[in-house]
């Protein structure tokens, strides 16, 4: 594997950052660099101003609106996002229902969907689980009864992620009660304003409201909005997966929270030193760098096998295990470094204007340790992936 960035790699990041440095909200930069909560209008702005640029899909071939990078420059670009403190791109429409589409859509859907998901026309969200039906999600009971030209569709769905943003679901129903559970499924695209459907959002840990229940009571969705065949869902369902797991890694978001790290325990005291003049702490920070380099090679491992050819396999499995642990990692110890300071949480309601307790960077850390306890579970929880290296790379 050839790890050096030839002179265009290099021109190519610095025009990436300067587009950046010119274009992102520096108040929307600043949330992200400190944890706050960012708004709709934070993610869509910023969506917005890539697709001006033609940068909104670097991962989509070019016929659908591409921009036909190498896998090197997407891999580049994807850094100078992290390094820049840009909002992530929701990945429900981009990432995970767009491919789908284009392999299984038919063309109307195509022509409708996809030049609206570029433009963050259309916000969307994914709705998989049940209550009951998470890692064994074949259990799944939302029904969809055809009627018609239409499919009336009755059931509940949670954990959804933005669904109070959303514009559009893809969601998958149950169709049939015949058979083998996985065989009747199928996969619809639901429009969010239609009537019967009710959105309560579930409060997390860290006091934010990400997620929802979604009810359907009679919620009629035109027929051709399904996706491919009907009861045949499960494969779209699965092939949307491995998509979902591909850029959880998250390294450079890992590589900007050691920096912060660092700052942060360069500023705090322990005795008469700072506390990363500790050996202990130091050794901390050590550890979970190393453990960030080592995944970093294995990732550049799948950007270079992409880059000769061959598709991502089961180690989107490995990057999606090592690269949370190492997120939760970092922000244990961000925590750590701050002791109680990181217990009085920070108002961040618009008016608050109470001062800090204890240093301007603690008052996010606590919400934002408590936050990433979710990403060991979402997109497919950590056993859940375990089973899968156990299966199709131990060959268990
Ligand atoms: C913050 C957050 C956002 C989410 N967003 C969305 C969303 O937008 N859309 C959506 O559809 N879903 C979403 N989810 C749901 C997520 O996909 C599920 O939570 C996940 O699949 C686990 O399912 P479960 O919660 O039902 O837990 P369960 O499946 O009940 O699992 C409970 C525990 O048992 C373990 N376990 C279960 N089965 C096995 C097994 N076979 N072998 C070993 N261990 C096992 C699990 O790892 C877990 O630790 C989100 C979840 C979170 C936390």
């Amino acid at each position: 594997m050839d790890l050096s960035y030839g002179p265009e790699d290099i021109a190519f990041r610095t025009t990436v950052r300067g587009f950046i440095a010119e274009t992102l909200a520096p108040a929307t930069r600043e949330k992200v660099k400190t944890g706050r909560h960012l708004d709709k209008h934070d993610y869509v702005d910023w969506q917005k101003a890539l697709y001006r640029k033609g940068w909104i899909a670097p991962q989509w071939p070019v016929e659908h609106g591409g921009t036909g990078w190498t896998a090197t420059q997407r891999h580049i670009f994807e850094e100078e996002l992290a390094y820049g403190f840009c909002p992530r791109l929701i990945p429900f429409g981009l990432k995970m229902v767009a491919p789908v589409i284009m392999k299984f859509g038919s063309q109307a859907q195509k022509d409708r969907y996809l030049p609206r998901i570029l433009s963050s026309e259309d916000w969307w969200c994914q709705g998989y689980s049940e209550p009951g039906s998470g890692s064994d999600l074949a259990s799944l009971q939302t029904k969809a009864v055809r009627d018609g030209d239409h499919y009336v569709v009755n059931g509940m769905k949670t954990w959804t992620t933005y669904a109070q943003h959303a514009d559009m679901m893809f969601c998958l129903v149950r169709t049939s009660s015949a058979g083998k559970r996985q065989e009747g499924i199928s996969f619809l695209l639901l429009d969010m304003h239609s009537p019967g459907i009710s959105v309560r959002p579930i409060q997390t840990i860290d006091g934010s409201a990400e997620i929802n229940e979604v009810r359907f009571d009679e919620v009629r969705v035109p027929a051709n909005n399904l996706v491919g065949e009907e009861n045949k869902g499960w494969t779209y369902a699965k092939y949307l997966l491995g998509h979902e797991r591909t850029g959880i890694a998250g390294v450079a978001h890992s590589k900007e929270q050691i920096k912060r790290l660092k700052a942060i325990a360069a500023a705090e005291r322990a005795g008469d030193r700072s506390l990363l003049e500790t050996p202990r702490f130091r050794d901390k920070i050590s550890s979970v760098e190393i453990d960030l380099m080592a995944l970093e090679m294995t990732e550049l491992r799948t950007v270079y096998a992409e880059s000769a050819g061959r598709a991502p396999g089961p180690e989107a499995s490995i990057l999606k295990i090592r690269g949370t642990e190492i997120q939760q990692a970092i922000t244990e110890l961000l925590f750590e470094a701050v002791g109680h300071y990181a217990f009085p949480v920070e108002d961040e309601r618009e008016g608050a204007n109470e001062p800090p307790i204890g240093p301007d960077y603690a008052g996010q850390l606590a919400p934002t340790y408590f936050n990433w306890r979710k990403s060991s579970i979402y997109g497919g929880s950590n056993e859940i992936q375990k089973n899968i290296i156990a299966k199709l790379v131990l060959g268990l």
